[in-house]
């Protein structure tokens, strides 16, 4: 703990005095790497989903916002939706839209219109990941993980037990042999 408490410091220390980031730079590397290999849980956010009522015209819109193409559109036929995502540096945005009106994104956009749907995280382990989750508390919406959009396997955790945020987990599917 003392260990991450110093880390923490050497950021701080960092944002508030640029000039010293080369000084500094191999202990913001290994901060970084370091992160990276000890998060076994949640260990970045994998992409953000917003809630789109007609994905064509929301591409268009995100392509002049973010001044690139989608990168890649998919229909997930089990979820009910048509998803595109697109590249902002390292991180990913996905709109999703609904194909019939028993989608997921069909509610929620009754409910709520268009925007935010949900915080996807990337896990190492999805299993164990639900496992460890359900055991704090959580109700995961899906305790067997399903295939999602762009190779991964995925699960929901209820919003009710996260603050009112749909959280998805999401495992690259590496190497599938059926
Ligand atoms: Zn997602």
């Amino acid at each position: 703990m003392l260990q991450d408490d110093c880390k923490f410091l050497i950021v701080r220390f960092l944002v508030r005095n640029p000039d010293q980031r080369r000084i500094c730079s191999r202990e913001t590397i290994n901060f970084n790497s370091y992160l990276w290999q000890n998060s076994k849980n949640m260990r970045k956010i994998e992409h953000i989903g917003i809630a789109v009522k007609d994905i064509n015209a929301s591409n268009k819109l995100y392509e002049r916002l973010l001044g690139v193409a989608p990168y890649k559109s998919e229909a997930v036929e089990s979820e009910g939706v048509n998803t595109s995502f697109f590249l902002s540096g390292p991180n990913k945005i996905e709109l999703l839209e609904a194909t019939n009106e028993n989608s997921p994104i069909a509610k929620f956009l009754e409910k709520k219109g268009e925007g935010i749907h949900h915080i996807a995280f990337d896990v190492e382990d999805i299993v164990a990941e639900i496992a460890r989750l359900k055991e704090e508390g959580f109700t995961v919406l899906n305790e067997t993980p399903k295939i999602g959009a762009d190779n991964k396997l995925v699960a929901f955790l209820h919003p009710k037990g996260t603050g009112g945020v749909l959280i998805e987990l999401c495992q690259e599917i590496v190497d599938v042999r059926l």
